[in-house]
């Protein structure tokens, strides 16, 4: 079978395409045919280098596809069912996995960067690992929510508590992230200002609920979104380094600013007189539980969150699709499929 893999660390030129023995499904596994596989930003940084990665590695966090095969010690699902696959894993065993709290487990990990991704033909998983795929959507789009919802759910609902009526500021609104962090702030009914690169990407952000769309090229863009607001409740930060003081200077009193990545550096200064006396809180967050994943899918099921699809590409034009997001020409997600 196919599989998406690097033998090195690199550019998209070190993605390939080769071809490796299907897995064999265990008694309590179910066996999936990968139809199509969300492309996350997460695919780039393991692609460029992370410490524990062993090559040949398969790429991959989000993927659908059709059961295989069902294992004999499975009984809730038959052959053909068609499912979006979870990006997270767990123990299943400690005090966070009992209390389910499952991305808080100290053996928590993200399929395609704690373990061999889902960018192969068949791939075998826990079932608990699976969700009935909404009918609503196609394969392309059910692949290219998971990963990116559940983590702007557990962002803004379950760590910066986002009320109705709040202000929001949220970085990057053509990210993944950021598109569905817009998406769920409109449904919570807040106050939402966004930042893009480029003005062609600031009728697709106000499309997806928006308020105000500020383009972050231009070096004043701070000056315009004080113009709009002053003093946020809640910052949704993914950027790091580059926004971090900005964001502190934006944040008012109670203001909560969540974050999940640090895409432009990690290190960053903080005057603690500040945080105390404006009774402010910095929040860090990653994935979401089982619980939150299975909500957000049925809000999905339920048409509440739409799928963002730039474009389609088939697995054989993976370093095309790595590239087109590394030059940030694309406006929503892309996908590798599996039929095409
Ligand atoms: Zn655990």
């Amino acid at each position: 079978m196919k599989a998406v893999r690097f033998h090195e660390f690199g550019g998209p030129s070190v993605l390939q395409i080769d071809d490796i023995d299907e897995p064999t499904c265990k008694p309590n596994e179910v066996k999936i045919k990968i139809i199509a596989s969300g492309i996350n930003h997460l695919d780039i940084w393991v692609r460029k280098g992370l410490p524990w990665i062993n090559f040949p590695w398969i790429l991959g966090s989000d993927g659908s596809g059709i059961i295989h095969e069902i294992g004999s010690n499975v009984s809730k699902w038959i052959v053909g069912d068609e499912v979006v696959v979870h990006p997270g894993y767990s123990c299943g065993n400690c005090k966070y996995c009992n209390n389910k709290n499952e991305n808080y487990c100290s053996n928590y990990g993200i399929m395609g960067e704690s373990c061999h991704g889902l960018q192969q033909e068949y791939i075998c998983v826990n079932p608990k690992q699976i969700i009935r795929k909404p009918s609503c959507l196609t394969f392309y789009e059910a692949s290219s929510m998971p990963l990116v919802f559940m983590t702007s759910w557990q962002m803004l609902v379950e760590r910066a508590k986002l009320k109705k009526d709040e202000w929001v500021l949220i970085y990057g609104g053509t990210s993944g992230v950021g598109a569905a962090a817009i998406q769920i702030s409109r449904y919570i009914q807040a106050n939402i200002i966004t930042t893009v690169g480029s003005e062609e990407k600031i009728n697709f952000t106000k499309s997806l609920g928006a308020d105000f769309v500020i383009n972050h090229s231009n070096p004043r863009w701070i000056n315009e979104v004080k113009s709009i607001n002053r003093k946020f409740d809640v910052i949704f930060e993914h950027v790091g380094k580059a926004t971090w003081e900005k964001s502190i200077s934006l944040l008012g009193k109670g203001g909560r600013i969540v974050t999940c990545g640090a895409t432009s550096g990690y290190e960053v200064n903080l005057d603690l007189r500040h945080l105390f006396f404006k009774q402010q809180s910095i929040l860090g967050s990653t994935m979401s539980n089982f619980n939150n994943f299975n909500l957000v899918m049925h809000k999905i099921k339920n048409g509440i969150f739409k799928p963002f699809i730039d474009s389609v590409f088939s697995i054989e034009d993976v370093a095309i699709a790595h590239q087109k997001i590394e030059n940030r020409e694309h406006i929503g997600k892309v996908v590798l499929s599996f039929d095409k």
